[in-house]
């Protein structure tokens, strides 16, 4: 006489008589779907990998970005995966000055992002010591150059003005 169909296990008196088996990780089973690829939905071999919560083949992780497989370190943003050159290129500023993908440090001048080598002098072209510049005309200039610069403005000023009071 077997068990009601359906019917919950009421109690351990049967299983008291079997011997205690050790809680084992489970073995992997084909189609056992607890076990497949984030990407190819298969079923995963011997090799997978761990990542973003899920399993991987290991080639089958890819870069959201290049669409690469990822071989070693990863960032994530906004629950994709990346590998460290795509996530710089796409998450950090670029220099306003070269336009390349700033990676290390940066300077944030005049609402823009900079290499300190890379914001300059705008007479000069020598770059800012310590990125500390003044402004003339929003153009960004050593001290030097920004006295020139405004005592430079300042004569136009006055020669227009004489030229106007020729009339
Ligand atoms: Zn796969
Ligand atoms: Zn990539
Ligand atoms: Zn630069
Ligand atoms: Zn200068």
């Amino acid at each position: 006489m077997g068990p009601p169909n359906g019917g919950a296990p009421t109690g351990d008196k049967n299983g008291a008589s079997k011997p205690p088996v050790p809680s084992k990780l489970a073995p992997y089973i084909n189609g056992d779907d607890r076990r497949h690829c984030g990407l190819c939905a298969s079923s995963l071999g011997e090799e997978a990998i761990v990542a973003m919560n899920r399993l991987w083949h290991p080639d089958h992780f890819l870069c959201n970005g290049c669409k690469k497989p990822i071989r070693q370190t990863f960032q994530a943003a906004d629950n994709q995966a990346y590998c460290v050159h795509c996530f710089s290129e796409r998450f950090n500023p670029k220099c306003a000055g070269c336009h390349e993908i700033l990676i290390d440090t940066c300077l944030l001048a005049l609402d823009k992002h900079w290499h300190p080598r890379c914001f300059t002098c705008n007479c000069c072209r020598r770059p800012l010591p310590n990125g500390e510049y003044y402004l003339v005309d929003d153009k960004p200039y050593d001290l030097d150059c920004h006295w020139e610069k405004r005592l430079d403005k300042r004569t136009q000023v006055v020669k227009e003005r004489q030229h106007y009071g020729d009339f």
